[in-house]
């Protein structure tokens, strides 16, 4: 009985239509593999709060298969609190996370919980190849991976996104951060317990187009730094001494030019303009940042929710699901 594996996987569908029949017939095989070797398995569609016909479609499928449950987001809450909105409602021993639009091949599925089967509470599914994905995506990627590890002091595997499986105890850890600006790529390695990578090649999008353009990867990278890490704060410091060094010389200059030459001309509009621009500019560049972290903190004690459920869609035959296990938590649950 041991050795029985409970399989949530989630999904966080987002004006998927296009992609949902390619996604459930080329998660078929996968699993009845994984239910013939591990155990049951159950697939959470999360909408969030699509404008396509993605919650129909994700109805219908629930009805037609049993093994598929949809939970439908009462709006659009972003990929981090749909993917949350899931993995708080998995009821599996292990919760495999990954895209709609098969970016994420399912036949990597099996290999992930093989690795957890050795012992692995968290095992990444990283991509060897990124598919037809731009140099510009490439090399920011790149740059924004080494800042984020540099800040954080964890190790956020390159290359690694939001597919990846998790034990039931690492889960149950995750679900304790009520963070309402959401990096699980950051926040999942925080957890600890043992984790391990597997590797890939990632695919293209099926069909549709991607949620993530550049301006939505620049806001997703500063949230991934400012959730875990408040090294832009001491950016003041760094600015500080640097420009200090840099007009201890001048105004050393000064006042030599001064005393010892006693030169008495006016000078100095050039140099007092520069002054005067550069503090200024680092002086509101870092009103901002404070302002940001300000405004994330304002956020946070509001304690809001971090998702809404509207509906859960379960075939007749899953009828032996007990709702309330699909509900959210109450904030007091959340806090154990
Ligand atoms: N997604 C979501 N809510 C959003 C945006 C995206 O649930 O507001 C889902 C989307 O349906 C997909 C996953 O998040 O399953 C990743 O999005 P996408 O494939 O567009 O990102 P990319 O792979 O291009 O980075
Ligand atoms: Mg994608």
């Amino acid at each position: 009985m041991a050795n029985i594996l409970t399989i949530s996987i989630v999904i966080p569908v987002y004006n998927e239509a296009p992609v949902l029949p390619l996604l459930f017939a080329g998660l078929e095989a996968t699993l009845a593999q994984l239910e013939q070797t591990q155990g049951p398995v159950e697939v959470l569609l999360v909408n969030d709060g699509s404008s396509d016909a993605s919650w129909s479609l994700i109805s219908a499928q629930c009805q037609r298969d049993a093994r598929y449950v949809g939970v439908n987001l009462s709006r659009n809450f972003g990929h981090q609190r749909a993917l949350a909105a899931g993995l708080e409602s998995a009821r599996g021993d292990v919760v495999i996370s990954m895209d709609a639009d098969l970016q994420d091949p399912p036949a990597v599925l099996p290999q992930l919980v093989a690795k957890h089967r050795e012992g692995y509470d968290v095992v990444y599914a990283t991509r060897s190849t990124r598919g037809k994905e731009g140099w510009c995506k490439r090399i920011t990627a790149n740059m924004f991976y080494r800042i984020i590890e540099k800040v954080s002091g964890v190790t956020v595997h390159k290359d690694t996104g939001d597919f990846r499986l998790m034990s039931r105890r690492a889960l149950v850890e995750l679900s304790r951060m009520r963070e309402v600006h959401r990096f699980l790529r950051g926040m999942v390695p925080w957890i600890g317990f043992p984790q391990t990578q597997v590797f890939y090649d990632r695919g293209d999008r099926q069909a549709g187009e991607t949620h993530y353009p550049l301006p939505k990867m620049l806001a997703l990278a500063f949230d991934g730094i400012a959730s875990m890490s408040t090294a832009p704060l001491r950016l003041a410091y760094l600015l500080c001494l640097l420009l200090f060094s840099v007009f201890l010389g001048y105004i050393l200059w000064v006042l030599f030019d001064h005393f010892v030459y006693g030169s008495e001309l006016v000078q100095g509009w050039t140099s007092l303009m520069s002054a005067i621009t550069i503090f200024g500019t680092i002086e509101l560049l870092m009103f901002g940042i404070f302002g940001e972290y300000l405004g994330r903190t304002y956020e946070q004690v509001k304690q809001r929710p971090l998702y809404i459920i509207a509906d859960v869609e379960r075939s007749a035959t899953t009828k032996d699901i007990p709702l309330e296990r699909l509900q959210p938590k109450t904030d007091a649950e959340s806090r154990g």
